[in-house]
């Protein structure tokens, strides 16, 4: 099934510039949805995860499903002020100002073998981000992955030298 065929361009969302990558139309497939999940799965090669972690908003679709296929559970990181616990948070660039990203600080045990999946990666600011909570937590990174991954913005270079994998690049 051609994936690539249901990814959308959408020009000038959120903002004048940015060609933005619409995942509706693959979602509201039923094979493109199954194959995909499929596909995100094929990439961990069979390694175990004990928790999956995804970023709000988009990462909070594949996510859970990866997570129920794995046996694992999952995990929200969250924009400020949304989790109602205890959380950590850690702080990054963007091209004007700065983002910063929560995750409940009993969200990981230490030694968790962690799997972060997101639907885009684009510069990589965020799934840094995700990447250091986990750390601080003490998990163990296993995989970032990706549906889709703009690999012109270079984002992979930013993730710390843990293994990404992203199914869609453009
Ligand atoms: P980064 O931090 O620059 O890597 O941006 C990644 C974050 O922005 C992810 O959480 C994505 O959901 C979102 N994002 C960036 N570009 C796109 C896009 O073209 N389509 C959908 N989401 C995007």
């Amino acid at each position: 099934m051609d994936l690539r065929s249901l990814i959308r361009d959408v020009p000038d969302f959120p903002k004048e510039g940015v060609i933005f990558k619409d995942i509706t139309l693959l979602l509201q497939n039923s094979d493109a949805l199954k194959e995909t999940t499929n596909a995100l799965i094929k990439l961990l090669n069979g390694q175990k995860i004990d928790k999956v972690v995804g970023m709000e908003s988009r990462g909070f679709i594949f996510g859970p499903m990866l997570a129920n296929r794995l046996n694992a559970g999952f995990v929200p990181i969250r924009k400020p002020g949304k989790l109602p616990s205890t959380t950590l948070s850690e702080t990054y660039d963007l091209e004007y100002g700065t983002d910063t990203l929560e995750i409940h600080i009993d969200a990981i045990e230490k030694g968790d073998k962690v799997l972060i999946h997101d639907d885009v990666l684009a510069t990589g600011g965020t799934a840094n981000a995700a990447c250091k909570l986990i750390e601080r937590l003490g998990g163990e990174i296993v995989q970032c992955n990706f549906l889709i991954e703009l690999t012109f913005l270079n984002g992979s270079s930013k993730i710390n030298g843990y293994p990404t994998q992203s199914l869609l690049k453009y």
